[in-house]
């Protein structure tokens, strides 16, 4: 796609495609007003005169200023580690705890857990609770009287207008017919680690014997009632590149969602170029699902239909993700981080449930709009990608992290043509 001014652009058939980038609105510009559009792009009439014209007939809210919204938020999502050990030894985990030392969660703590949320979460709204670890479900008996004291205290703090969601990212080796029913009763969502089919699964995830999971991991799943929203969770590393095939693997296995993500700590620049090829097959698929009237499986895809749901809404982004604006971590010590990456940074560590106060002068320095970002096409759906990754591989929060922006950036592309395509029926498919 080409830059122009304030938008990307790009010609198919008769038409021009114009992306406002800073606004995330996206018009056609039809065969009418092609000559207008011609003449604008060789300077022959005024850009702005055009560009006012256009901006018009869109609905736009003015974009906050990062450190005001930063101030005013207040978080929804709330990650418990419950516990930094885990059941398996996968080999791209940033969990490698030593086994002596092992924690799990303190009972002592969950009327402080349950207090602290109440009282820092925005109250009008949902919030979300989400078990982590480690493996959760180490800590299973933790999360249950966690939960009841949680609701009892909920109902008498006299809040209303509280919807609580629970979710768990487990690796779902633990689960049996008595978490399996919990899970479901409390209508939890269930993110589950598996990377693709048995062999590509096997490649990373082990069992301290070394031997792969992924069986094991078969067995916990069929427990699992089939209503409940069952996520998959792929980390992408240099054995799995192949997303169609992890794809099609879990959505045969009765995954509803699936997302794939890169652990760019097992990808070299060789294994990125592939990526990319591979994620141009990826969005072909879903454009072939979509278009043959498949949209149970194309709305499996989750981070593309994320990016649509970003692209039809056309809200901009003032950050890559709600770390610390919206999202909280409570590490096993019950110190506060940014997110769940974070646990065990102490340059990080912005809080303790023993204090009310989240220390904001830590966290503003995430607040910095950043260069890198001003002209790019995903300026409003990205917003300057993960801070964890731009710490680790930048030593700088806020520098994008190059291999993370190329994938986002062609993703982006390819989604927004596709976008383009949608008919109104596909978008009341896919949107409501
Ligand atoms: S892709 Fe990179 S440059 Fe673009 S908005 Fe995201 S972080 Fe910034
Ligand atoms: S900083 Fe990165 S790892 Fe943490 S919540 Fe944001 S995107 Fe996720």
């Amino acid at each position: 796609m080409e830059k122009f001014r304030d938008f990307y652009y790009y010609q198919e058939e008769d038409f021009y495609y114009l992306y406002f980038y800073k606004l995330n609105k996206s018009i056609k510009i039809d065969s009418e007003n092609i000559e207008l559009f011609n003449d604008v792009l060789n300077g022959i009439k005024c850009y702005d005169e055009f560009y006012s014209d256009i901006v018009k007939s869109f609905n736009i809210k003015e974009r906050e200023i990062k450190e005001e919204a930063f101030i005013k938020n207040k978080p929804k999502a709330f990650l418990l580690e419950i516990t930094n050990s885990c059941n398996l030894r996968c080999k791209y985990c940033y969990k490698d705890e030593p086994d002596n030392n092992i924690k799990i969660i303190n009972f002592n703590y969950i009327e402080k857990i349950a207090n602290y949320i109440i009282k820092n979460s925005d109250y009008q709204s949902q919030i979300n609770i989400i078990f982590f670890g480690g493996e959760p479900l180490l800590g299973f008996k933790f999360i249950k009287e966690f939960i009841n004291k949680f609701e009892l205290m909920l109902e008498k703090s006299n809040i209303i207008n509280k919807n609580v969601n629970y979710s768990i990212t487990t690796n779902g080796v633990l689960i049996n017919k008595e978490i399996a029913d919990y899970l479901k009763l409390k209508n939890f969502t269930i993110q589950i680690s598996i990377d693709g089919d048995e062999q590509v699964t096997n490649f990373k995830r082990l069992n301290k014997l070394g031997q792969g999971a992924y069986n094991d991991i078969l067995n916990g799943l069929k427990f699992i009632d089939k209503n409940i929203n069952l996520l998959a969770r792929v980390t992408i590393t240099d054995t799995n590149l192949n997303l169609l095939d992890n794809f099609k693997h879990l959505y045969s296995l009765g995954f509803c969602s699936i997302a794939q993500s890169e652990a760019f700590n097992m990808l070299n620049y060789e294994n990125i170029e592939i990526l990319l090829k591979n994620y141009d097959d990826y969005l072909e698929y879903f454009k072939e699902m979509l278009f043959n009237d498949n949209i149970y499986e194309a709305l499996a895809m989750r981070d593309v239909i994320i990016l649509l749901y970003k692209i039809h809404y056309g809200e901009v982004q003032l950050f890559n993700c709600g770390a610390v604006t919206n999202l909280l971590a409570i590490g096993v010590n019950g110190d506060i981080y940014p997110c769940q990456r974070f646990i065990n940074n102490n340059n990080y560590n912005i809080g303790n449930l023993n204090k009310s106060e989240i220390d904001y002068k830590k966290c503003i320095s995430i607040c910095k709009e950043f260069k890198e970002c001003e002209n790019c096409i995903c300026y409003s759906t990205c917003a300057g990608g993960c801070f964890f990754n731009n710490e680790i591989y930048n030593n700088d929060l806020n520098k994008p992290f190059y291999a993370d922006c190329m994938i986002k950036k062609f993703i982006f592309e390819k989604s927004l043509k596709i976008y383009n395509k949608l008919t109104d029926i596909h978008k009341r498919k896919i949107f409501n």
